[in-house]
């Protein structure tokens, strides 16, 4: 059943990357005027940054730190770099803790000349190793599977049974699965698959933007809700049918928009939030 038009901002969040010309503090300060209720923070929004501080000064807008995006791409040929990949997930789990979010999102990663079978086992291998510290921390792991299109070098976990597999595997209330429409659209397992995803509670999370055709560039031609083929309103009745009730972030990477000034792109997620998602 697809679902009702949203009709106010209280379950909007936007990613820092959407809007990336703003730096963390604009970008705060402008969502918070424009009635934003949720921010994700990359972790590139905190470099040079105290993230505790940063958590404090986004609570303080009145807005709520809903992740931290992203740790992952455990997948490596040499031993030394997935020590090294486990360890830049601890960072991430330590700074989301002290920025306040309660969730990372985890883009996996795959390896050239390594299977998508092996790269799968060293995903599970090193979610695992980090999940003493999530647990003590409280924070929460959503694997992201991402579109096929990637499944060369960003991640071996293309579809939402993949990313279940893996979550069954692991075992552990902390770790889910961030559902996002461009990824995930096309698959005809969606209903059974999100149905399973939340039956587990593991629905952690919820990504929207929208597919263009044509695609001009693999991972900056996003479209904005609206503007390509996905049937928002039908995914979104999907998830809310499951039992989904949490944020709906706005992931937009865009090199047509980003081209135009930030607060126009802003004032567009805003209208296209209310008419498309
Ligand atoms: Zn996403």
């Amino acid at each position: 059943m697809k679902a009702e038009p949203l009709k106010d901002f209280s379950r909007l969040c936007v990613h820092t990357i959407t809007t990336k010309r703003w730096e963390l503090e604009e970008a705060i300060d402008r969502y918070a005027e424009a009635d934003v209720s949720g921010i994700t923070v990359w972790r590139q929004w905190l470099d040079g940054r105290d993230p505790a501080g940063a958590g404090e000064r986004i609570r303080a807008a009145g807005l709520e730190v809903v992740s931290l995006c992203r740790g992952g791409f455990y997948p490596a040929l040499e031993e030394k770099s997935r020590e090294e990949a486990i360890k830049d997930n601890k960072q991430a789990i330590e700074d989301a803790a002290a920025m306040g979010a309660p969730l990372v999102v985890l883009v996996c990663g795959a390896i050239i000349g390594q299977s998508l079978v092996e790269s799968r086992k060293q995903i599970t291998d090193g979610i695992a190793a980090t999940l003493p510290l999530a647990e003590s921390l409280g924070v929460k792991l959503a694997i992201e599977p991402l579109h096929p299109m990637y499944a060369d070098d960003r991640s071996a976990i293309n579809t939402l049974a993949s990313a279940n597999d893996v979550c069954d595997e692991l075992s552990h209330p902390l770790v889910g699965i961030a559902f996002d429409v461009y990824h995930l659209w096309w698959d005809p397992d969606l209903a059974a698959q999100t149905k399973r995803t939340a039956e587990a509670n593991r629905l952690f999370a919820y990504h929207a933007c929208d597919w263009m055709t044509p695609t001009t560039d693999l991972l900056n031609d996003r479209g904005l809700m609206g503007e390509g083929c996905i049937d928002l309103r039908a995914i979104r009745g999907m998830v809310e049918g499951a039992g989904f009730d949490g944020m709906i972030e706005v992931e937009v990477f865009s090199n047509r928009w980003w081209e135009k000034p930030t607060e126009e792109f802003l004032q567009a997620i805003k209208q296209s939030y209310l008419n498309h998602t």
